[in-house]
């Protein structure tokens, strides 16, 4: 977005690919926006699915609650698809990737230094380098990093047998969650989500007498999943004071990750990309640019990542004899439009995020 604006752009990646881990990423409204903005969603829509419906099923497969989603779009894509178009959105921009790069520190002015000690300036950096970023702590960035007691695995698997073309289904028993979801032509997306206390349930590769136990009907699905690789993440947490210093900006996880629950962690990261862009080609320096883009992108930001960490409590751990309430709390929530709304106001925060930076400009944005 930068490059298409007529700035000069150089990326280092630490990875001698541009490669993703992680199956597949489900974009909301949101984000599609966004892609439909830098031109890249129209190579990535044929390779996702959008979905139109989902629904919440008991261990023994009755359904607890159906929505279906008007208004609101919401596609699912392998991650690996997604890192590669928006990669090469970004070289026919103009923007340089420099592979096998890793950047050790930053300082203030928007220099970056790299492993082997080179400096390179920049009129502005932008740290998007994870949970674990090196450039947060070498501006001195406080940050609180946690890692969430519940666990995950994702499976691409090569097949649509579990579900349909555009529904999400999630199956509920106790503390465990299966979620079961299209992902592009002839492909699906399956996760198991967990208690980490709950070792059998943590175990790889899945152990599928275990998982049958709990949902009775899903055999098929977990003797498919036996057979997958798979990488275990723990929900994770960073919740940081400052998005910026100086000419340097930290953005997605390094400033915010939190739980997937409501899937925004990306979203958002795209969504405060874009008004980072607008706002540094605006006609303010760098450095009071970043703290008004903070201040336009930070509430929503906040706001989702506060939901996701209650929705995580909800699903994962309520105290013990509250569980069997968990599906009627969801419902109620999904019921009652203005709560619904303020745990989804990242879904439809662009406008407001494109008002603030009205406010802050004039009427440029459309
Ligand atoms: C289980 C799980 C499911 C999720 N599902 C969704 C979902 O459905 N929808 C959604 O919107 N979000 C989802 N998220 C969140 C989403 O994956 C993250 O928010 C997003 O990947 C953050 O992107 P990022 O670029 O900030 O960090 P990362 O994805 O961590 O990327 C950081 C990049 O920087 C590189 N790097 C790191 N350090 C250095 C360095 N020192 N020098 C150079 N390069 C470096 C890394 O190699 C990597 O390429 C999920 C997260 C998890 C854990």
């Amino acid at each position: 977005m930068l490059a298409r604006k007529g700035w000069s752009v150089r990326i280092h990646e630490r990875s001698p690919a541009i490669r993703e881990i992680g199956a597949a990423i489900s974009l909301r409204n949101n984000s599609i926006s966004v892609l439909e903005r830098c031109e890249a969603f129209d190579r990535l829509r044929p390779e996702g699915s959008l979905l139109s419906r989902e629904q919440h099923f008991d261990r023994r497969g009755r359904l607890l609650q159906e929505r279906v989603t008007t208004g609101q779009r919401t596609i699912i894509l392998p991650r690996q698809i997604l890192v590669e178009g928006l990669a090469a959105a970004a070289r026919e921009a103009g923007a340089e990737i420099v592979l096998s790069s890793t950047i050790v520190s930053a300082d203030a002015s928007g220099a970056l230094i790299d492993a082997t000690g080179r400096r390179f300036g920049a009129d502005l950096a932008i740290a998007a380098d994870g949970l674990h970023s090196k450039i947060r702590a070498a501006l001195g960035l406080h940050a609180t990093v946690r890692e969430l007691g519940t666990r995950i695995n994702r499976f691409l698997v090569p097949t649509q047998e579990f579900t349909t073309a555009d529904t999400k289904v999630e199956h509920w028993s106790g503390e465990r969650r299966v979620g079961i979801l299209p992902a592009g032509p002839g492909r699906s997306l399956i996760y198991t989500v967990m208690s980490a206390r709950d070792q059998a349930a943590c175990r790889l590769p899945i152990d599928v007498g275990n998982w049958t136990r709990a949902y009775p009907m899903l055999e098929p699905v977990f003797k498919l999943l036996a057979q997958q690789d798979t990488t275990q993440f723990s929900y994770p947490l960073v919740r940081c004071r400052s998005w910026h210093c100086g000419r340097v900006a930290l953005i997605g996880d390094a400033a915010h990750a939190m739980p997937p629950t409501l899937g925004q962690g990306a979203g958002l990261t795209l969504m405060n990309g874009y008004a980072l862009s607008e706002l540094v080609s605006g006609s303010f320096d760098v450095a009071t640019a970043l703290s008004m883009w903070e201040t336009a992108v930070r509430e929503i930001t906040d706001a989702t990542q506060r939901w996701s960490l209650r929705y995580d409590r909800i699903t994962g751990n309520l105290p013990r004899g509250l569980g069997a309430l968990r599906p009627h709390v969801i419902w109620t929530i999904g019921r009652f439009k203005p709560l619904y709304e303020r745990m989804r106001v990242a879904d439809l925060g662009l406008p407001l995020i494109e008002q603030k930076i009205r406010e802050a400009c004039g009427p440029r944005v459309t």
